[in-house]
């Protein structure tokens, strides 16, 4: 153990604190994927599908659920939709391999109260690689998940599916059923159509697995990583918040618009992370779209905010957040 202070500013390590210790599991399946993703420069397991599903699921699993459905809409609350809708978000998210819901928006809520704090669980204070991933492959010794989730999720926890999904491993299921189904749709397609064999099977299920769940289950990881990382580093700031939050367009493209993190750390309900014209933000455009068909209604919009007076505009909308959230576990809900 290191007994060496931080230098100023910045925060020594929670694992060298000993506050944390690495969890081997996560350790394994990080690198593990990582490793399977390097599958994807064998010419064998190439197909033009494999690419388009790939591409494809950054925009239905990564922008769609995590970005819309852990983000905007179970963290932030950004908008309403009804309950089955939700859920669908919510499992595409589960599809990226990034956590459960609950823990997705515990430490996501942290982050926006602590937000390059000590308590920040993936501040980039303790060094860029803690914030992109080594605060993954960790667990604070002391963390007490039930009183977590009462404290930072109570309105996710006290649905059944979402509640489901940390009491047993279905989570983990869903995403194991996924990647199945990629890999039995290319073995029938490779078999059956025309020209079709048992090893012509074998090759695409193995292609579309690859390319379409593994690769991009690791992308969309560094996608998300960045946000926590890159965008906590370099960028540009609208609001003076109190964080080192910045807005990146090189993020923002990745990940469609969440890269915009100095506006949302200023206005974190809002439905839109882009807040001026040339902020192109496609997760806010696909929300809008939600709402012209009637899937989304109640979209919290941005507000005009002297953006020297940012931070206290943040600090209040925060505590009305946490205040909602309460408000919400405690009303019964239907399942609309
Ligand atoms: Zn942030
Ligand atoms: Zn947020």
């Amino acid at each position: 153990m290191s007994h060496t202070a931080a230098p100023p500013g910045r925060f020594k390590s929670p694992v060298s604190q000993g506050r944390s210790s690495y969890l081997w599991s996560h350790v394994v399946v990080v690198v593990g994927l990582h490793a399977l993703a390097l599958l994807a420069c064998v010419p064998w397991l190439f197909s033009w599908t494999g690419v388009v599903l790939c591409a494809a699921g950054f925009y239905a699993f990564g922008t769609l659920g995590v970005n819309i459905g852990y983000h905007r809409l179970l963290a932030h609350r950004g908008f309403k939709t009804p309950l089955w809708f939700e859920r669908i978000l919510v499992t595409l998210a589960v599809c990226c391999l990034q956590g459960t819901p609950g823990r997705w928006v515990s430490n996501h809520r942290m982050h926006h109260q602590f937000s390059d704090k000590e308590e920040d669980p993936h501040t980039p204070l303790v060094s860029f690689f803690w914030a992109h991933f080594e605060w993954l492959l960790t667990e604070d010794k002391q963390q007490n998940w039930a009183s977590t989730y009462a404290r930072y999720a109570p309105d996710v926890v006290r649905d059944r599916y979402y509640l489901g999904m940390e009491r047993n491993a279905s989570w983990l299921l869903i995403y194991a059923a996924h990647a199945v189904m990629f890999y039995a749709a290319g073995f029938t397609a490779g078999w059956l159509l025309p020209g079709g064999s048992v090893m012509a099977g074998l090759q695409f299920g193995a292609s579309l697995l690859v390319w379409g769940v593994i690769l991009r289950t690791v992308i969309v990881w560094h996608i998300t990583w960045s946000v926590n990382s890159l965008t906590h580093t370099s960028g540009y700031r609208n609001y003076e918040t109190s964080d080192r939050s910045r807005n990146n367009w090189f993020v923002a493209l990745l990940a469609a618009g969440e890269g915009w993190h100095n506006n949302h750390h200023a206005q974190p309900r809002c439905a839109a992370a882009g807040h001026r014209w040339w902020e192109l933000d496609p997760s806010n455009w696909a929300i809008r779209a939600m709402a012209l068909v009637g899937l989304a209604t109640d979209l919290v919009e941005v507000r005009a905010v002297d953006p020297r007076a940012a931070n206290a505009d943040a600090a209040s909308e925060q505590a009305a957040d946490l205040q909602a959230t309460n408000e919400r576990a405690r009303t019964p809900r239907r399942a609309a």
